[in-house]
C-alpha cells in the first residue's frame, strides 16, 4: 500500500486530499486546527491587534533560540 507524503511534515499520509488538494497527515491536521483555534481566540480577545503582538512574540522566541 502506497501512501503519499504529508505536504507538511513529509510523513506517510493516510488521509485523502483535503479541499486544497493537499495531503496532510492526522498529526499536522491536528496541529493546524489547534493553531487556527488559537489565532481565532487571540483575534477575538484583542480585536485584531495581534499582528504587533505576534511580531513581538517572534522576537522573544528568536532571542530564546540564541
Ligand atoms: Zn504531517
Amino acid at each position: 500500500m502506497f501512501y503519499p507524503a504529508c505536504d507538511c511534515c513529509g510523513a506517510d499520509c493516510t488521509n485523502p486530499e483535503n479541499e486544497y488538494y493537499e495531503f496532510i497527515c492526522d498529526e499536522c491536521e491536528q496541529n493546524a486546527a489547534e493553531a487556527a483555534y488559537e489565532r481565532h481566540c487571540e483575534a477575538f480577545h484583542d480585536g485584531g491587534a495581534t499582528q504587533f503582538k505576534s511580531l513581538q512574540q517572534q522576537q522573544i522566541e528568536a532571542r530564546r533560540l540564541k
